[in-house]
């Protein structure tokens, strides 16, 4: 099924795109269901921090969500969800559990991109890196990790090597072996806690050349049973909208997975990866 789950436009300030425009694109693409999961947290005026501000963030998702509105009749083969993208920090979870409470979202996300105060995935990445191994700096990262999954304030946890990223600049192709044990203890508490795990495009035309996370550690998702599966291309702009989509669905398939996860005002629902066609077509 054609669907993608993690998407930001304009009203990501990294992103870039009228809604209008990504729906356009989606629906030439024969995309069946988006989710814009634009930011929570916006950069300040002098682009240099993320700030989070609940008034700021719920009035840009209600902007969005009448857009959304407005659009949704134009396109009666594709659905268009409102869903937002939470970064972990500790100082933020209380704002973004009011967010929660205030906007009708179909889809959360969360994500780790700072660990321990520092950049992993954008800005300043150097570093987090330059002053760890290998072992810490992936380890700290799944730590915080795992910090995030014990709020759980989400549905699906976003890009789950993201660490990756940059770590291969600086420590050569991404191996999970050595990490399989924390994985796998967060993989359990993924399941004990009900959440669920994003399969994210971007990495395939990122330095990482493959999809977050790696098919090991999709493997051991699936071992693990979690039965909540979404994929997404973390476009931040209409022309990169399918960015190793294939990708990512064939992966799903070689792991193992034969479902995706639908989403509707944080519902779930399980509907085959691969859509059979119909008898006589
Ligand atoms: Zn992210
Ligand atoms: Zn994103």
């Amino acid at each position: 099924m054609r669907v993608n789950y993690h998407i930001h436009n304009q009203y990501s300030s990294d992103g870039r795109g009228s809604t209008a425009e990504v729906c356009e694109v989606a629906a030439e693409l024969g995309f069946e269901e988006i989710c814009f999961t634009n930011h929570a947290e916006a950069l300040s005026p002098a682009g240099d921090d993320w700030i989070l501000d609940l008034v700021e963030a719920r009035q840009r998702y209600e902007q969005l969500q009448h857009e959304i509105e407005r659009l949704q009749p134009e396109y009666p083969e594709l659905r268009i969800l409102l869903g937002a993208e939470y970064e972990y920090r500790p100082e933020w979870v209380e704002t973004l559990d009011a967010l929660t409470d205030s906007v009708d979202f179909d889809l959360i996300i969360g994500s780790v991109h700072v660990v321990d105060g520092e950049q992993i995935s954008g800005g300043a990445v150097s570093n987090y890196f330059k002053t760890r191994d290998a072992s810490e700096a992936y380890g700290r990262y799944f730590e915080t990790v795992e910090e995030m999954l014990e709020w759980g304030g989400f549905d699906v946890v976003a890009h789950l090597d993201m660490a990756k990223r940059f770590g291969v600049k600086y420590y050569g192709p991404f191996d999970a072996k050595p990490f399989e044990s924390q994985l796998g203890g967060l993989l359990e508490k993924m399941v004990s806690k009900g959440l669920g795990l994003e399969v994210n495009t971007s990495g395939v035309v990122q330095t990482p050349a493959e999809p977050y996370p790696s098919l090991g550690i999709l493997k051991l998702a699936r071992e693990a049973h979690v039965a909540t599966v979404t994929i997404g291309t973390d476009s931040h702009v209409p022309t990169s909208f399918e960015q190793g989509w294939d990708v990512g669905e064939q992966m799903l398939q070689r792991a193992g997975f034969s479902e995706i996860t639908l989403f509707s005002h944080r519902i779930r629902k399980s509907v085959p990866l691969i859509t059979e066609p119909e008898e006589g077509e």
